[in-house]
């Protein structure tokens, strides 16, 4: 039952796909064009296309003919994404961005190929006891397409028992895979404190309210968040990542704003970090006679995976890279991924699947240089090809 079929017959077509998607990246909510190609692909694979979850979003579901395919709430789904950045890219390759300011930097032209592989591979022997939803989803880079194909009914349309997902990691070389049970990727805020001031001239400090050395302040105390009052096991960071102030050397202005991310592992630890930046922007202005504001954004939530579901992953990695290569126990990192709205209501595990060359770690996700490996196309059709089986295979008392 989990013989698969032999993917070498399809590498041409999905390089070919994959590059097509490099060279005509779309910025989240604007994949028409993309969510066009995976749409007629998967029709060419003779799968209904259901389209318009979440905007650009698309399901085609797969339905096995093993002998007890039946049963009824066997159905797990399998989600990659389709949105680009808007970064001016410098490769020179054939296949780059034909698109000014637009890129694929994030391999999620690789994401929807290997997806595509695994449903080609599926349909060409649906011999397992289930149904597979292949979930395309608009909108990760900050637009929560995720949560967005969910409110418009994804898992009310496509009952699903489990999810799952991958993303190309840079930092582990191709061949290798990770996943690990609880948080892989971390909750993630963005805040804004604008301090205000009472502005005048540069040599007539005593007269004026300087908001420019509170900020600086500010940004020097805020490090002592994470580092004094972070357990130094949990894992958090605040970054401020753009301060605005002033317009010329002799003018003190009226006001200063920061602007900053803060991420943690756990909901606790992201919580304690706001009331933390609450408090010190309030009592460090106060502190010099100024005021603080303080605005925060919460973004995605932490990406946590369920044992089962996350032990089943990498059961799957080990069967598709060798044991060695598959790590069941992988470092999480505190970048953040809207896949975890999706874990928040059905279980599920997110992977990472090594995205580095010749044994050493890739450029970085989201750089100018980025490009998504081509030698994973094969092995990751096949690990969602195998995932498929094996789950299916599975007593699920
Ligand atoms: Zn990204
Ligand atoms: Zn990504």
């Amino acid at each position: 039952m989990l013989a698969s079929p032999d993917v070498t017959p399809y590498l041409g077509q999905l390089l070919a796909f994959r590059h097509d998607l490099h060279a005509n990246p779309e910025l989240k909510f604007e994949e028409f064009r993309t969510a066009d190609q995976v749409a007629s692909y998967l029709g060419a694979l003779g799968l209904k296309v259901h389209r318009g979850l979440g905007g650009t979003g698309l399901v085609a579901s797969l339905r096995g003919n093993g002998p007890q395919a039946g049963q009824p709430g066997r159905a797990i789904g399998l989600r990659a994404d389709m949105d680009a950045l808007p970064v001016a890219e410098l490769n020179q390759f054939g296949h780059r961005s034909q698109t000014q300011g637009r890129m694929h930097a994030c391999g999620h032209d690789g994401h929807t190929t290997m997806l595509l592989g695994g449903a080609t591979l599926l349909s060409r022997q649906p011999d397992f006891n289930g149904t597979v939803h292949f979930i395309f989803q608009p909108g990760e880079e900050g637009g929560a397409g995720a949560r967005r194909m969910m409110d418009d009914g994804l898992f009310r349309q496509f009952p699903s028992e489990a999810v799952f997902a991958l993303h190309n990691w840079p930092a582990l070389p191709a061949g290798k895979m990770g996943v690990r049970v609880g948080s892989i990727m971390a909750a993630a805020n963005r805040f804004e404190v604008r301090i205000t001031g009472k502005g005048g001239h540069a040599a007539q400090p005593h007269t004026t309210v300087d908001p420019i050395p509170v900020a600086c302040t500010l940004v020097t105390q805020l490090q002592s968040l994470v580092a004094r009052t972070v357990d130094p096991i949990d894992s958090a960071v605040v970054t401020v990542g753009r301060i605005d102030s002033g317009t010329t050397e002799n003018i003190i202005p009226n006001q200063a704003t920061i602007y900053g991310t803060c991420r943690a592992l756990r909901t606790e630890t992201i919580d304690h970090l706001v009331a933390g930046i609450q408090r010190m922007s309030e009592h460090v202005a106060q502190a010099h006679g100024a005021t603080a504001e303080v605005i925060v954004q919460t973004g995605y939530p932490a990406t946590v995976n369920t044992p089962r579901e996350a032990r089943f992953m990498a059961e799957v990695m080990a069967e598709s890279v060798g044991a060695d290569h598959a790590d069941g126990d992988v470092l999480p990192a505190l970048t953040s991924e809207d896949f975890s709205f999706m874990l928040q209501e059905v279980p599920g595990a997110y992977g990472f699947i090594g995205n580095g060359r010749n044994g050493l770690p890739g450029v970085s996700l989201h750089n100018a240089a980025y490009d998504f490996n081509d030698d994973l196309l094969g092995p990751g059709a096949q690990f969602w090809d195998r995932l498929v089986r094996m789950w299916f295979a599975q007593d699920r008392a």
